[in-house]
């Protein structure tokens, strides 16, 4: 089966909300929607967001990637799709992603001020800025935290995780035990 890469930019079409763990609540649901049917069709990439536009790589079998992009293309949630690379591809080269989401690290702002560019619009992406932001997006080591550029802030100033229930449960059952050893100790002396 024949493999293609494709990349496209285009522009969502609805207001950003505020922040929902991290996520604007639209690009949530569409992450979600993507790695759970990328994932069964075998198909590897990452999605920016970022000014309320997108820049989206894919991966894979062509007519995985193709039939994929077909649907995107008609997505209400975003317009004026620009397909920036469709070309066919030796090997693979995102290893285990269904669909990486690159956080608005320092590598986003870098590449942008690298660029001389003010805002993120990849629809004016040249080649080589594709493959550097295509590049961004595989070396990014963060597969679940999902950023919105210019909201690096809000998320530094986010509160840590609380622990999980079975940790908690865990921690109180560890501290019971403890209380009793030390009562059971305290009765022996
Ligand atoms: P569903 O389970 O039917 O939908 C998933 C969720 O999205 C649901 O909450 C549904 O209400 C909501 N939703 C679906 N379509 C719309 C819409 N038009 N407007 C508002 N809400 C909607 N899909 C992929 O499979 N792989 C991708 O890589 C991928 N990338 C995307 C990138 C962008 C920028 C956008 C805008 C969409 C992308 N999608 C992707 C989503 C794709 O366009 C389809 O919505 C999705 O594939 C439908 O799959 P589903 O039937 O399993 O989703």
């Amino acid at each position: 089966m024949p493999l293609i890469r494709l990349a496209y930019a285009s522009d969502a079409t609805f207001e950003a909300q505020p922040l929902e763990q991290g996520v604007e609540p639209h690009v949530a649901r569409i992450l979600m929607a993507s790695r759970r049917n990328n994932g069964k069709v075998n198909i590897v990439g990452g999605l920016y967001y970022g000014d309320n536009r997108f820049f989206q790589y894919l991966e894979g079998d062509e007519s995985a990637v193709r039939e994929t992009y077909e649907r995107i293309q008609q997505d209400s949630r975003h317009h004026n799709v620009r397909t920036l690379i469709e070309e066919p591809l030796k090997d693979r080269t995102f290893t285990n992603w269904s669909m990486k989401y690159v956080p608005a690290s320092g590598d986003v702002k870098a590449f942008l001020e690298r660029n001389q560019l003010s805002e993120f619009n990849p629809q004016a992406f040249d080649s080589s800025q594709c493959e550097e932001m295509i590049g961004l997006i595989r070396r990014s080591s963060q597969d679940q935290k999902l950023v919105n550029h210019g909201e690096t802030t809000r998320m530094a100033s986010q509160p840590p995780q609380t622990l999980s229930s079975g940790l908690k449960v865990g921690l109180v059952v560890a501290a019971v035990g403890l209380v009793v050893a030390l009562a059971v100790a305290a009765t022996l002396l």
